[in-house]
């Protein structure tokens, strides 16, 4: 009796761990989430496969009933496997089902994923840390409890989830929060998957993004870690779709099959 939590990666179904996919297969249910990859489903076809997913604040499954059903599954002695995307450490409400677990005395195993942030630096090829001036790091969600939008200036580089719907005013918040207007900002939608998109922006700019990721899961990558590597300008100068910095102007980078 266990339920297995593995972390899908943020896109594509090829970003699984190997141990991620080897454990899926041996699943008799999935729970998943939203923003997985319907793909994922030929790693366990002969599961049942049930989809709690939630969006944002719209709780279409409450997550009460999610944990309910982990532990009806569990058990009733089935293999469950709890699918999330990106890491189910990051900001995936880990934390509650893994209580509501161990308060019926079930044991739990957590594979990890590539969160969206890890995703996002590896499809901008921005590093999240920087040598001398990106020292630290950090994973920010810009929404409250309370749905209210947050920002802040904590670390280095700051990587900021859960604020697609509001650019203009995390825009505003980080400036009061005290980044500089002209610090760089990146946007990503949909990292690691065929149609991610990318656009560069500077803290004061961030609003310009709002109309090319509307509607898609976005993170958006703040100060250090977010400005190209000091000689991306003559590679990308040879990429007619890439934008100067700070212009605002969209990229549009289509992970191409592998
Ligand atoms: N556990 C997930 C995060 C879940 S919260 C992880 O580790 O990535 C949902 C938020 O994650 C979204 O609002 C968005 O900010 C971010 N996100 C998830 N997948 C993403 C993707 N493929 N590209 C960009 N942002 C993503």
């Amino acid at each position: 009796m266990k339920v297995i939590f593995i972390g899908a990666g943020p896109g594509a179904a090829d970003l699984i761990t190997v141990r991620g996919a080897r454990l899926l297969a041996s699943a008799e249910i999935v729970l998943f989430d939203a923003l997985t990859d319907p793909a994922l489903r030929e790693l366990a076809p002969k599961a049942a496969w049930v989809h709690v997913g939630k969006r944002g604040f719209c709780d279409s499954t409450g997550q009460t009933a999610i944990n309910a059903l982990l532990v009806k599954h569990a058990l009733a002695g089935k293999v469950v496997v709890r699918l999330k995307g990106g890491d189910p450490s990051v900001f995936g409400r880990l934390e509650e089902e893994l209580e509501a677990l161990a308060q019926a005395g079930i044991a739990c195993e957590v594979v990890p994923g590539v969160t969206a942030a890890i995703g996002a630096a590896a499809a901008t090829q921005r590093p999240l840390t920087r040598r001398g001036g990106g020292r630290s790091v950090s994973l920010t969600t810009a929404m409250t409890r309370e749905g209210a939008l947050r920002a802040s200036r904590s670390a280095d580089t700051e990587v900021f989830y859960m604020a697609g719907k509001q650019l203009a005013a995390l825009s505003r918040r980080l400036i009061a929060a005290g980044w500089p207007a002209d610090t760089p900002a990146s946007v990503v939608s949909r990292a690691g998957w065929p149609d991610q998109l990318h656009s560069d922006h500077t803290v004061a700019s961030l609003g310009r993004a709002s109309m090319l990721h509307a509607g898609r899961p976005t993170v958006v990558t703040v100060g250090a870690g977010a400005a190209p590597i000091a000689s991306a300008g003559t590679a990308e100068a040879q990429r007619a779709h890439e934008p100067a910095m700070g212009s605002g102007t969209p990229a549009v980078e289509p992970r191409g099959k592998p």
